[in-house]
């Protein structure tokens, strides 16, 4: 199943995707986690990307793009995908769907209160990503990874400045895709208010799996 997570920063996106790639099989591929992996390498790209993600601004499209069509590419994905993260504007759903034909767009509603609760407690696993939250879901371990061992870690993000400015560019340039997808019969919209497993149970009803 071809499959795209929409909704702001902070929605549970991550988290319900790490949860579902175990019942889909198929790849979790969430472009901030490529973005962030790149710059820890300190690549071209990292650098090319590191002051516009501690901004909270959006990487060109152009850039986003062509990582996002390359990695879809490859065998792993031929069967479906998890994307998290993109399309993040109108111009790269325009591009998605002239590479890949996407079967759901899964829209986690939740509102702006939840997502600075939840971005502000948020900790991150270096390596693996997954997610996990100061208060409500912390790693057994302080700082290490149950999923790896990696670090556990916040993001610069994830600092309040950074939140607010992320939710202002998720409102002018991605909250558009909702209706984009809703006009294509795309849409499946998701109550992320409720802790992740239930939002694993209610995603796993609405898409019979
Ligand atoms: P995320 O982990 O999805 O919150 O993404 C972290 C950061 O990576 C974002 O704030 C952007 O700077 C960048 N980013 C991730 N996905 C995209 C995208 N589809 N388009 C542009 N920038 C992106």
């Amino acid at each position: 199943m071809k499959l795209i997570f929409l909704g702001p920063p902070g929605a549970g996106k991550g988290t319900l995707a790490g949860i579902a790639v175990d019942m889909l099989k198929t790849p979790h591929i969430s472009t901030g986690n490529i973005f962030r992996a790149a710059v820890s390498a300190q690549s071209e790209l990292g650098r090319k990307v590191k002051a516009i993600l501690d901004a909270g601004k959006l990487v060109d499209d152009e850039t986003t793009i062509a990582l996002v069509r390359e990695r879809l590419a490859r065998e792993d994905a031929r069967a479906g995908y998890i994307l998290d993260g993109f399309p993040r504007t109108i111009p790269q759903a325009e591009a998605l769907a002239s590479f890949s034909a996407v079967d759901r767009v899964v829209n986690f509603d939740i509102p702006d209160v939840s997502v600075v609760e939840r971005l502000s407690g948020r900790l991150v696993c270096r390596a693996c990503g997954f997610n996990f939250h100061a208060v409500s879901n912390p790693p057994a371990k302080a700082g290490v990874c149950n999923h790896c061992g990696g670090e556990v870690y916040t993001r610069d993000d994830d600092k309040p400045a950074a939140i607010e400015k992320r939710l202002q560019v998720y409102r002018e340039q991605t909250a558009p895709l909702i209706d984009y997808y809703r006009a294509r019969g795309l849409l499946l919209d998701i109550d992320a208010r409720p802790a992740a497993e239930e939002v694993g149970r209610i995603f796993r009803k609405a898409l019979g799996i």
